[in-house]
């Protein structure tokens, strides 16, 4: 199969192949076609398997049918895979000139929400300092977000996320948003942040 096949618009699929793509990862298979329906997707995959392209090429897709800024939240548990998925968005969205910000701890507040006013397409996050924008950053909102990702949810939970993702949550809009939620394994944790935040999810997992 090619991402062609999958349903990627050729803007995309060119990008993958820039990036030496030749073809889909069996997570990418089993969720790209669900994710262009609409569907909310819990996907069961470790690092290593693709999962970053999976849930970003569907949200570059939507983001190009009808462009808006703050269209997409990935959350993350750390700063280095933050840093590693707005690589990925950046380089899959090269052609279509993507904007993606980075908001992890450590880093300055100020630049980080000088680059919330260019208003980017894609914010990657630790949860964190997700929160502390929201509560901090004047005229920063997320509540025209289209789609939310919590990446690594088995590890953000494993981090004590939990009450800071609730609290993001309540602020982000719950009709006509689409959700994924990517984890290495499942427990009664990451169970319960899945029935708070998907809706008849399809589960995937290779
Ligand atoms: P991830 O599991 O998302 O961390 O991805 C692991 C690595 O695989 C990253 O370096 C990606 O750039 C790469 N990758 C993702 N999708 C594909 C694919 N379809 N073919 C080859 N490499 C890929």
């Amino acid at each position: 199969k090619t991402f062609e096949d999958l349903g990627i618009i050729p803007s995309l699929c060119e990008a993958t192949a820039n990036l030496g793509y030749k073809h889909p990862t069996p997570i990418q298979e089993q969720s790209i076609p669900q994710a262009l329906q609409g569907k909310d997707i819990i996907g069961l995959a470790e690092t290593g398997s693709g999962k970053t392209a999976a849930f970003v090429l569907p949200i570059l897709q939507a983001l190009m049918e009808k462009p808006q800024s703050l269209f997409g939240l990935v959350l993350a548990p750390t700063r280095e895979l933050a840093y590693q998925i707005s690589q990925q968005v950046e380089a899959l969205g090269s052609l279509i000139n993507v904007k993606c910000a980075v908001l992890v701890g450590g880093m300055d507040m100020v630049a980080q929400a000088i680059a919330l006013g260019k208003k980017p397409h894609v914010v990657v996050a630790t949860p964190g300092r997700l929160l502390d924008h929201l509560e901090n950053t004047k005229g920063f909102s997320l509540k025209y977000l289209k789609y939310l990702v919590m990446d690594e949810a088995d590890r953000l939970l494993d981090l004590d996320f939990g009450p800071i993702l609730d609290k993001i949550l309540k602020v982000l809009p719950r009709e006509n948003r689409h959700t994924y939620l990517f984890s290495a394994t499942m427990s009664s944790k990451v169970e319960s942040l899945q029935r708070a935040s998907l809706r008849n999810p399809i589960r995937v997992s290779i």
